[in-house]
């Protein structure tokens, strides 16, 4: 994009670049325009590496956002100069309501791209108002492609549901339409090939994902650890992987195609090998807490302030600042795989 202006901010170095399309905000070489929003802590399926099965204190319905200030905190963000914005969750198609507040974030000026990912199970029944809404990316998460081991992975007894909304999702030409597969040693990485071989005749885009140390109820361990380039290492068997170009709002994956495949793989090395310096997330987690990195449990309370009737420019400054705060490198990270307090599903994954 061409600068028209610019200004170094005097307390933090983000800086605020008045572009031709409106304002972005840039730390350093990054640009930070991706919102990650998760609507709800809430989950229709119970992942062993995300959530306990009982006993999960969920956030009192009164402490979660509401749509409206969701609405308001992504416009603020825009002007920050957020572009993209991917609904989450906990489970985003189980909060009430979801399409409607789907249609107004849809009719948001100056946001050029919002995906949603989803764990599919009532992604058949909600993928043609998702549609009509005029999204036409989404990602579903999905371990693995037998009903037996979904289950033992899930705790639920889904797997048929999940297919029937890819398939919907398929039919209705949501496009890309990913498949996220979190890929743990022992578990599930046998079936890596036949995630491969999906693509092979189906234009789906299968993203292996690294399996993070995040979350209190992970149990996460490194000899069930599998990096990313070991995945693509066992993916070359398929054929031939011909990388595929970045596109502008791109997320980390790094993208192939198998020779002569409709679809895509993608591999995500978010522990192995870190994509800080690229990195153009912001987290907002469903009670009203911006993240500036998945793995640091430092956030900033917007909520409170919002509900106190601050004003939009206290809200931007806060925006701003946890743009500027953004950890600039993996930090405990790179030395030692650690917990962070949260669990995934509140923070959005
Ligand atoms: N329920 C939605 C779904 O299943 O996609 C959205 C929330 S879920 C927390 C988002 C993504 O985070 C899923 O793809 C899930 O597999 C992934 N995830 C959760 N815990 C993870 C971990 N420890 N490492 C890697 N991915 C994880």
């Amino acid at each position: 994009m061409i600068s028209a202006k610019s200004a170094m901010n005097p307390i933090g170095d983000t800086e605020k670049v008045e572009t031709l399309a409106g304002v972005e905000c840039r730390q350093g070489s990054r640009r930070v325009n991706y919102l990650r929003l998760s609507i709800t802590d809430r989950c229709n399926l119970r992942c062993v590496y995300c959530m306990p099965d009982e006993g999960i204190d969920f956030v009192p319905h009164s402490e979660i956002l509401s749509y409206e200030e969701m609405l308001h905190l992504v416009r603020i963000s825009v002007r920050n100069g957020i572009r993209k914005v991917r609904l989450t969750g906990g489970e985003p198609l189980v909060r009430k309501g979801f399409i409607p507040f789907l249609e107004k974030l849809t009719a948001l000026q100056d946001l050029d791209e919002i995906t949603i990912t989803t764990n599919g199970v009532l992604l058949k029944e909600y993928a043609a108002d998702i549609r009509n809404c005029g999204i036409c990316r989404i990602n579903v998460s999905l371990d693995s492609l037998r009903p037996e081991r979904f289950f033992r992975i899930t705790r639920r007894d889904l797997f048929h549901k999940v297919w029937e909304g890819i398939e919907e999702a398929q039919r209705l030409g949501f496009d890309p339409l990913k498949i996220n597969v979190v890929a743990m040693k022992g578990v599930n990485d046998d079936e890596v090939l036949d995630f491969g071989r999906l693509t092979l005749d189906r234009p789906f885009h299968v993203r292996f994902i690294e399996w993070m140390p995040i979350g209190k109820h992970n149990n996460w361990t490194s000899e069930k650890f599998i990096t990313a380039e070991a995945l693509r290492n066992r993916i070359a068997a398929l054929g031939e992987l011909d990388p595929v170009e970045h596109e502008p709002m791109d997320g980390p994956a790094e993208r192939y195609r198998i020779k002569g495949a409709r679809g895509e793989v993608g591999f995500i090395s978010a522990v192995s090998s870190h994509f800080c310096d690229s990195c153009n997330r912001l987290r907002l987690t469903a009670e009203g807490r911006l993240r500036g990195c998945l793995f640091s449990d430092k956030e900033i309370d917007v909520k409170t302030p919002l509900r106190e009737g601050k004003g939009d420019e206290v809200l931007a400054g806060l925006v701003k600042r946890a743009i500027d705060e953004k950890p600039r490198g993996p930090g405990r990270l790179s030395s030692r795989p650690r917990k962070c307090i949260r669990q995934m599903s509140t923070i959005g994954g």
